[in-house]
């Protein structure tokens, strides 16, 4: 695994795999340059190939500034790092999605449910490939 940079501008279209492209990966913030872990991208792949439905990233990489500014983040979110994705599967509940993930990551990794207690029609699972393990169902 390593931690690569990317330009929104010059490699947004890039493929970081057969279904992720560089600029899904964007802070939304809308700056340059873009963090991501090749491990992400292979865990992320590993899903969308898992339950063969498109996968939306709705948060990835995140600089401290726009981090700061997200309801429920940690201080220091695995998102700083490029070592994270929000992500929704295409109707797949978010329990499914937690319950492949966390098999995949096995006993390392984060991955966790929002938000936190009911109305998780509209949830999302945040998934993370730290080494340590961090498992959260809110
Ligand atoms: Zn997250």
């Amino acid at each position: 695994m390593s931690i690569e940079a990317y330009s929104l501008l010059k490699n947004g279209n890039l493929k970081l795999s057969e279904h992720f492209k560089v600029r899904e990966f964007y802070c939304r913030d809308g700056s340059d340059p873009i963090f991501v872990d090749t491990e992400l991208v292979e865990i992320l792949e590993k899903i969308r190939t898992h339950f063969n439905k498109p996968v939306s990233i709705t948060s990835a990489f995140r600089t401290a500034s726009w981090n700061a500014k997200q309801k429920n983040a940690a201080k220091y979110s695995q998102h700083l790092y490029g070592k994270a994705a929000d992500i929704q599967v295409q109707g797949i509940s978010v329990e499914q999605v937690y319950a492949y993930a966390d098999k995949l990551l096995a006993g390392r990794g984060g991955v966790g449910i929002y938000p936190p207690g009911l109305g998780r029609a509209n949830g999302w699972v945040h998934v993370d490939v730290r080494k340590e393990k961090s498992r959260w169902r809110g």
